[in-house]
């Protein structure tokens, strides 16, 4: 497989090059010369192979030559070392909870994976690299997690002072070995701004081996892919009819390889893009017009983006046609309240405990049903409730056990350097 530029003017290359590389040289986000259409048997008896089998199957063409067979298949079996399981919360409406790894957030599986292929060509090509990424809350612990003493490997994440949450900020910062915490002096558009700028950085590239992991990094965001696959597998058994899929989008890494997914067979009705208040793709959808926004806060923070950088690739997706957009999905904007309205209504009808993220996707869906009375879905509950504090009163025995694992981690000593959202700093920072 070949990966091209977004933006048309750099050469094409293979994954080895896409992942080490991250962004390609024009700045424009890699993307897959083609999406490969896997056999109709082959997901029609999905229910038969194990995960690890499917994980195989479906990243091999991506992954090419680039990593000798025996290896795919350690990394693959290493990033799949925890549960996917779709839960039916009411009779139309099931959660694929993600939130069963390490870091309790569904970005585990892109890292776990990302990782594992980096520590593989760092290997090959005895040279020290540096991961730099910026974070608005889940990726930096689950990126953290995922290279966490892999040998060669250093990583530098840059988060938004005070706009994590305790737990968030704990994963990224207690870690130490190779993982470095920078605290940024402003939002996630400033830390995304910074990143951009350093890979932009000629004479910083030069000094040292810079690469990315945020959702635009093909090994990170094409992994993401088998969540849809592995729900379809459970989903199967129970409907007949393909479902309506509600993604939590934020900068919509996870949302666009679910359609890579369903362009390469896997059966989805509507994608529902469900956005909390940042929600530039969803008037996009309204209006056929797209504008970036300023970043605001809400409950659900890991969907805190303005202007979000997967969008492209949304476009590559569909040859730009609006139209082919428009009929294939449908977005939602659901503000803090209906969030919190959520969280309570579901838990106290259906006893199903929602994070504010999986909140938001659920309401779109629920909201989305009421206007489609024959059809069903899943929505994807991307981290763990407990991860929040969402300002409802809710007491879920299940909290408890989870609690204490996590109270462990806030009585760790967290490790991190605050930095203006100015890019001579970061670059003194890795210079350093
Ligand atoms: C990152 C994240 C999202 C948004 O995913 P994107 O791929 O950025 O759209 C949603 N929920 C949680 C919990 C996240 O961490």
């Amino acid at each position: 497989m070949r990966y091209y530029s977004t933006n048309g003017g750099a050469e094409r290359v293979d994954f080895k090059d896409a992942t080490i590389l991250g962004l390609a040289p024009d700045k424009g986000l890699f993307f897959p010369e083609q999406i490969p259409a896997l056999d109709e048997r082959f997901i029609g008896e999905l229910e038969c192979y194990t995960n690890e089998e499917i994980g195989y199957k479906v990243m091999k063409p991506y992954v090419g030559e680039a990593i000798p067979d025996e290896e795919l298949r350690r990394i693959i079996s290493e990033t799949l070392s925890f549960d996917m399981p779709l839960v039916q919360v009411c009779d139309r409406i099931a959660s694929l909870e993600l939130f069963h790894g390490p870091t309790f957030a569904f970005k585990d599986l892109g890292a776990r994976f990302m990782s594992r292929c980096m520590g593989y060509f760092a290997h090959e090509s005895k040279r020290k690299m540096t991961v730099l990424v910026a974070t608005s809350g889940d990726t930096g612990g689950a990126v953290a997690h995922g290279f966490y003493s892999v040998p060669g490997v250093e990583v530098v994440i840059l988060y938004p002072s005070k706009k994590v949450s305790m737990v968030q900020e704990k994963q990224l910062t207690t870690l130490g070995k190779n993982i470095f915490a920078l605290e940024v002096d402003g939002n996630f558009d400033d830390c995304q701004r910074l990143v951009k700028e350093a890979f932009a950085d000629n004479s910083l590239r030069e000094k040292i081996f810079l690469t990315s992991a945020n959702s635009i990094n093909v090994a990170r965001w094409l992994p993401q892919q088998l969540f849809y696959f592995y729900a379809y597998k459970q989903w199967k058994m129970r409907f007949a009819k393909a479902p309506v899929v509600a993604v939590p989008s934020g900068n919509f890494g996870n949302i666009c390889s679910g359609m890579v997914a369903a362009r390469s067979g896997i059966p989805v009705k509507k994608f529902v893009v469900a956005c909390n208040v940042n929600d530039a793709v969803v008037s996009f959808l309204k209006k056929g017009e797209y504008t970036a926004k300023d970043t605001i806060s809400t409950l659900s923070n890991a969907m805190d983006v303005g202007n979000p950088s997967n969008f492209v690739r949304l476009l590559e997706l569909y040859g730009h046609s609006y139209s082919k957009m428009v009929d294939q999905m449908v977005g939602y904007t659901i503000g803090d309240s209906e969030t919190r309205y959520a969280i309570v209504d579901t838990y106290n009808r259906f006893g199903y405990w929602l994070d504010p993220h999986g909140a938001v996707a659920f309401s779109a869906l629920n909201a989305y049903l009421e206007k489609h009375p024959d059809e069903c879905g899943f929505f994807l509950e991307t981290a763990h409730p407990v991860k929040f504090n969402c300002g409802v009163d809710l007491d879920p025995p299940i909290a408890h056990n989870i609690a204490a694992e996590l109270a462990s981690l806030s009585s760790l000593p967290s490790k991190s350097t605050p930095i203006r959202a100015d890019f001579n700093e970061l670059k003194s920072f890795l210079c350093r």
